[in-house]
């Protein structure tokens, strides 16, 4: 009878340990399925609540490939934030050395009996008071630390749920290594924005969905105005800074499911989900006046600038590739620029 019993419990155990298996590579193929950044946080946020039975889930990555900080994503589930905190952790803590070093989960007790000091970069991290700190570990580099809030039990977290933990932690390091990578290698290094080849791709799967779902598309196309007079007057330096500026004013005048690219040396290209053609020249006037209002100060000089602006709305029986398309804005624009430049102009 004991040995019934004992079997039974055996059996149960190794069903657990292979339905958890099974899990890890349904995690990894979904995973894996997600290149965009944000949902891939997502994805793995949910993951982590569902696997780990908790509530609180939250993480820190890189903001951009080139960041030196893990900073907190602003997904999060079931903690309270102050907004006095910074939540950055530079790379080279002893906290995330530590953590590469022994590729563990850790409890803060763990962390203070690790000798690790409380001090200002992880005050952060440690005020969110989480049950467990794991690592994102991949190609033997930290690029994230997950954290978890208690259980729903209000149990500590077992030896097998860290484990767990542990292997799905090392997945997700994978995904964000492979997101980050291809982000790496469609981002402009100078703007951050996106590079052309990768506007293209992007732009022709919403030309198809924008079809076959009847939803409005529009394109900006954009270049600074007598641009060449900036790197002929105060050098090729401030015209970089320009440029930056420019892509900056562009990114923060649009949202996250539109798409702004460097298309060449000084011209840019937006591509406006779901905004017919009114509304897309209410956003090109609002990106052109906030640039006619930036005041840049370059080595003590105050610099202005302008932009013209050519806009097309997606016509699919006429437009005939995604070329055709952007080929409309850049008519526009040039009409833009024959007229007097600083204006926005909207394609017939
Ligand atoms: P327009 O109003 O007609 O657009 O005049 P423009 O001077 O802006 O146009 P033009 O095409 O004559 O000059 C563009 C200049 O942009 C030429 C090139 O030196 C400069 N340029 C292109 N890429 C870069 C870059 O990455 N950095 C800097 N500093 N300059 C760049
Ligand atoms: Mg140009
Ligand atoms: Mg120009």
């Amino acid at each position: 009878m004991a040995k019934a019993k004992k079997n039974s419990a055996a059996e149960a155990s190794l069903e657990k340990q292979i339905y958890d298996l099974r899990q890890l590579l349904e995690i990894s193929k979904s995973l894996n399925s997600v290149i965009d950044f944000t949902s891939l946080i997502d994805a793995l946020l949910y993951t982590c609540m569902g696997q780990m039975k908790t509530l609180g889930v939250a993480i820190f990555t890189k903001k951009n490939f080139d960041a030196t900080c893990f900073q907190l994503n602003r997904n999060y589930y079931g903690f309270e934030l102050d907004n006095d905190n910074d939540y950055s952790i530079p790379e080279d803590h002893p906290l995330i050395k530590k953590m590469a070093e022994l590729n563990t989960s850790m409890t803060i007790a763990d962390i203070k009996k690790a000798k690790i000091s409380i001090d200002e970069p992880i005050k952060g991290l440690i005020s969110l008071e989480p049950s467990l700190v794991v690592p994102l570990k991949s190609r033997n580099h930290v690029n994230g630390l997950l954290v978890l809030g208690e259980q729903i039990t209000t149990e500590p977290y077992s030896d097998y749920d860290k484990e767990h933990i542990l292997n799905i932690a090392s997945l997700a390091a994978i995904a964000i290594s492979n997101a980050a990578l291809i982000e790496m290698t469609t981002t402009d290094m100078m703007t951050h924005l996106k590079m052309k080849h990768y506007f293209y791709t992007v732009l022709l799967e919403k030309l198809e969905l924008s079809e076959s779902q009847k939803i409005p598309l529009s394109v900006l196309m954009l270049d600074i105005d007598y641009f060449k007079r900036f790197n002929d007057t105060y050098g090729h330096a401030c015209g970089d800074v320009v440029l930056q500026m420019v892509a900056s004013v562009i990114q923060q005048n649009t949202r996250n499911q539109d798409m702004a690219a460097r298309y060449g040396g000084e011209e840019f290209v937006v591509m406006l989900c779901d905004t017919p053609d009114t509304a897309a020249v209410k956003i090109a006037e609002r990106i052109r006046s906030s640039i006619e209002n930036l005041d840049i100060l370059y080595e003590g000089q105050h610099l202005s600038l302008t932009i013209s602006i050519g806009a097309a709305e997606y016509h699919p029986e006429t437009d005939t590739s995604a070329k055709h398309l952007v080929e409309r804005a850049d008519k526009a624009l040039y009409e833009s620029k024959q007229t007097g430049r600083n204006r926005v102009t909207l394609a017939k």
